[in-house]
This record gives C-alpha cells, structure tokens and sequence, in this order.
C-alpha cells in the first residue's frame, strides 16, 4: 500500500522543451505555445503522431498546476507512477486533449469519448505537507475529500429503467465528423466529441432519468481517508490508495496518490537520513569548552559538550550517531545528526587584552620584519569590506554596462551622444 523506495529526481524540463516555453510560463502561455504546437503538428494535417502525442501529453501535465508541481519538484517518473500503470496507462487520449482544447466539451469524470472500452481512469495526485517532526515520529492524518461514486440507485446507468438511447446527434459513436472545405477538391475531415452527450454516445430519455443522479450516472459522495505518515519517509515519497479516485461508468477507478512533501523546518535541515543542524559559539566557548541543551524533534534533550582541553574551529563539524531520522521501515535505525559550528569572533579587543592573551597564546613565528625591512615598505591602509555586497554591486555594473552597449545598437549612435551630455 505504500511507495516502497523514495523516487529520484527525474527530468523535469522535457514537458516545457517540447511546448517550447520556459519553466516560468504562465497559463497562458502554455495555452498558447501548446495551440500553435498541436495544429502544426495534428496528424490530420501530415504532422507526426508521436510528437502530436508528446505535446499533449506535456500540455495535459504542465496545465494541471497540481500535476505541474509535482513535475517540478520530482520529474517525470513521479507522475508516470502517479498517472497510471507504470506506463501513463490513465494518460488521456490526445485527440481528446486537442477536441477538448479546441471547444469540445470537457469530459467529466474521465468518461472516454471513443467508443465504449473500458479505460482506467485518472489517478489524482495530492500533495500531502508534512513537518519533519512527523516524519520523525511518523503520525497519521484524516484527509476528507469528495469523489464522484456510481450513483446506486440506477447502478450507473443514468436511468430508472436501466436503459439508454443511441444519442441521435452521434449515432451513438460518441464522436461528431465535420468536414471542412480546404480548398479546390481539398477536404479536412475534424472529429469531435458529440455535444450532445458529451461524447457518451447515449442518451436518457427525460421521463426516464434517474432522480438521485438527474442522469448523471455518478454522485458526489465525501470520504475521510485515514493517511499514515511513516517514520523516516522522504520527501516526495508516494502513499497509494488503489480504486479510490473518481468513479465513472466503464470504467477503472484510478488511484488516490498522495506525494509527501516535507516541510521547511526552522533549525533542522534533513539530508537522505541524516539531519544537519547550526550551532554558533562566542570564541570563549570555542577555546575554553561548551555545554548546552539542543532539543530534538522528538523534544528529548540532547547534552551537547565539548571534551575537556579541545579548541572548536570555524565552520567545522561534529556528528552524533544515530540521532539523525530513522529509516524508512526500519525505524529502529537512524542517520547521523551533524552539528555544524560556526565561531563568533570579538570585533576589536583593548590593548590590557592584547598584552593578556599575547602571553597565554601560543608564540608569534620568528619571521618578524625587522625596523630596516619596515622602513622599506610602503604604507598601506585597511578599509573593512563587505565582499558579498562588493561583488553584487560589480556585477550589477557590468550587467548595466552590457545593457547600455545594446542600447547604443539598437539606436545607433543617439545613446552615446546623449550620455556624454550627462
Ligand atoms: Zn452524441
Ligand atoms: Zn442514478
């Protein structure tokens, strides 16, 4: 019932390659980008299948800002799992995508417009956010959500009688033909899904119509769904309800995925199943020994100290075993916690300290300059920078300076005139 391995990253660029945008396309965008793309390359216009299918496929995924989010974050594979079957199983039809993009009517519940096979039905994927305190402890949420049931009444049918008419604007083929004159003796031939029944290809009769669904075949219906969070589980790790998505007629109930996305913490950060945390101690404290209480995600408190005699550097580590998270099914197992210390320094000192610490610190080198070594140098002086800043600042000037030289390109000489008058 659980994800057994935490999923690697997977690609997560192709979809925006193929529709041609870049990761921060807008809705819109991508409604237009994905317009453009389908036409030129609709199989009924000499295009390729295989690309006619991959953008519907990356426009299906990227439009959906749940399923967008999830690519983002985890790839590809992420979704495939979560789509169905391994194999993109409950990916739509892309000749669906395109009717329906192009003013066909929108398909509820995952209904097929072709025909009546059965198909698997959408899975639907739910991002579940959880505190690293619960993925230390494990814990359990109540998540209610609505699905659409087969209404029991009619059994799914639609009707009281249990029967269903041959929708007469299709024929019943679910699917409406309409040709297109292209030009002399040139014929373009659209299928589209019948409007009529919304490419069922039947209809109920009025007098006929279920009371409890009005012919709809399906109902709302809430369901609590209890999720278990296990301990150690990693981010982007799935937790699968099979059969629990939308039901439709005809139809396989697709699964209810939830895809674990772990929290920001304030003072831990997790890398696989260790846990990393900062620690600043005053330089007295780096030289002379320390000893201070960290709390855990558990909230046990942890003694932290130094041994006696050691000296604490900056940016150094130290690692406590298995105080990290515990491992996924093996709970009874934990990663390392790391401490990563940095070491506050005092900004200037008096000259009663200097002279102190001069005698207790260990010997200058030998290599002092001599008086006659001094005389022969040049005097220089010491500004206290901000490197950070500095290089911002710099590169900011250059990137402006850039901009400034494709202004004069494109105005020709205008722009020089008009900055040497400044
Ligand atoms: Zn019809
Ligand atoms: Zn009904």
């Amino acid at each position: 019932m659980f994800g057994r391995a935490p999923p690697s990253k997977s690609d997560n660029t192709k979809y925006y390659e193929v529709l041609g945008v870049p990761k921060t396309a807008s809705p819109d965008d991508l409604k237009k980008a994905y317009r453009k793309a389908a036409i030129k390359n609709h199989p009924d216009k000499g295009g390729d299948p295989e690309k006619f299918k991959e953008l519907a496929h990356a426009y299906e995924v990227l439009s959906d800002p749940e399923k967008r989010e999830i690519y983002d974050q985890y790839g590809e594979d992420a979704l495939k799992e979560g789509m169905g079957g391994g194999g993109g199983g409950g990916m739509h039809d892309p000749f669906d995508i395109f009717s329906s993009f192009f003013g066909g009517s929108p398909f509820g519940g995952g209904g097929s417009s072709r025909g009546r096979r059965q198909r698997r039905g959408e899975d639907v994927v739910h991002a579940l956010k959880v505190s690293l305190e619960d993925l230390y402890l494990g814990t359990s949420k109540k998540l209610s959500l609505s699905r659409n049931v087969l209404c029991k009444k009619c059994n799914g049918k639609g009707s009281k009688s249990g029967a269903s008419l041959k929708c007469t604007g299709c024929q019943g083929s679910g699917m409406k033909v309409s040709i297109r004159q292209l030009g002399r003796g040139m014929i373009q031939q659209m299928q589209q899904p019948c409007g009529d029944c919304r490419g069922t290809g039947e209809t109920i009769n009025d007098k006929d119509r279920c009371p409890q669904c009005k012919g709809d075949k399906v109902v709302q219906e809430k369901k609590v769904l209890d999720v278990h969070v296990d301990k150690g589980m990693q981010n982007g790790q799935k937790i699968t309800f099979p059969g629990e998505a939308d039901e439709a007629p005809d139809t396989v109930t697709g699964d209810i995925v939830f895809v674990v996305q772990q929290k920001e913490h304030p003072k831990y950060k997790r890398k696989g199943d260790d846990l990393f945390i900062e620690h600043t101690l005053p330089l007295g404290e780096a030289l002379c020994g320390f000893q201070f209480a960290l709390s855990h995600l558990d909230g046990r408190q942890l003694l932290i100290k130094s041994q006696p005699g050691e000296v604490v550097k900056p940016d150094s580590y130290k690692a406590i075993n298995d105080e990290g998270m515990p491992i996924y099914q093996r709970p009874f197992m934990k990663g390392k916690l790391y401490i990563h210390f940095n070491v506050e320094f005092p900004d200037s000192l008096s000259t009663e300290q200097v002279e102190a610490l001069e005698k207790i610190l260990p010997p200058k080198p030998q290599s002092k300059l001599t008086d006659m070594e001094v005389d022969e140098c040049e005097e220089t002086t010491l500004h206290d920078v901000n490197i950070e800043d500095e290089m911002r600042r710099k590169q900011a000037h250059r990137q402006q300076e850039a901009y400034d030289d494709d202004d004069e390109d494109m105005h020709g000489g205008a722009q020089r005139v008009q900055c040497a008058q400044q």
